[in-house]
């Protein structure tokens, strides 16, 4: 039996949108020598590329984007520009119900935080990711509206009052401002579905990530994990957390 491991990004490889520090990409891409490591993140592929690095990604087995919406793994084949081409395995829809970009707007509207910078929502492949402080929102106006939400627990309150409302849809709380929004199932946890059913059963498999507790993006994966007996969940809540986890077993 040999180990698999499944790291999320945001909150647990970088800080949320960010590079990965560059003395920890060198560790880690050390540490990830002869093993089989996936990426699962919220966010789309070009984005995960710009945060973790060329080498990082590379290195690993694949990368399940957009909440396992999309899977690509890299070929044998080199491009033009020198780099691995990427292939897509496989990717889901999102199905959009009737009114919920009116309804998302209304709630953007009805916020009391002061700062809103315009594209709330973005659509990725099987998913949309919604934020109130907006897409275009700099470093400092994201910290604000995270401290905010902290403090409100305003994302919380939203996630709660879109899944009475749309009971097809799944909302997590996932990044620093954001929330994601999916068609039912279609979450992280899918992964072990569409990907891993054979291995985990021939596999010890680990999944370390930032927002295990319930409402957040890790929470149904770590669930679906934890209810396998080969199957483990690590909680962390920075990149440090996650460097010195590699630093003991069953990592190290
Ligand atoms: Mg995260």
């Amino acid at each position: 039996m040999s180990d698999i491991y499944l790291f999320d990004v945001d909150g647990t490889l970088t800080v949320a949108k960010q590079k990965m520090d560059p003395s920890f990409q060198k560790a880690f891409l050390k540490w990830m020598d002869g093993k089989e490591v996936y990426i699962v993140s919220g966010g789309a592929f070009e984005r995960i590329l710009n945060q973790v690095g060329t080498d990082v990604l590379d290195k690993t087995s694949g990368v399940f984007a957009c909440m396992g919406n999309a899977f690509l793994q890299k070929t044998d084949l080199i491009n033009k520009t020198g780099f691995n081409e990427w292939q897509l395995v496989y990717k889901n829809k999102f199905i959009y119900p009737k009114n919920l970009n009116r309804r998302l707007n209304s709630i953007v509207a009805k916020s009391d935080f002061p700062v809103k910078t315009g594209r709330h929502y973005e659509e990725r492949i099987g998913m949309i990711n919604f934020s109130i402080v907006g897409r275009n929102a700099d470093q400092d106006q994201r910290k604000q509206y995270e401290e905010w939400d902290a403090e409100k627990q305003e994302r919380k309150e939203i996630v709660a009052t879109l899944r009475e409302k749309f009971n097809t849809l799944d909302f997590v709380i996932g990044g620093a401002v954001s929330i994601d929004i999916f068609n039912k199932g279609n979450d992280k946890s899918q992964i072990i579905k569409r990907y891993f059913s054979e291995a985990i059963e021939h596999n010890k498999m680990h999944f370390v990530g930032d927002r295990i507790p319930f409402p957040g993006n890790d929470h149904t994966l770590a669930v679906a994990l934890r209810e396998h007996p080969n199957g483990a969940a690590y909680e962390v809540d920075t990149w440090e957390d996650t460097a010195k986890l590699l630093k003991s077993s069953p990592f190290a």
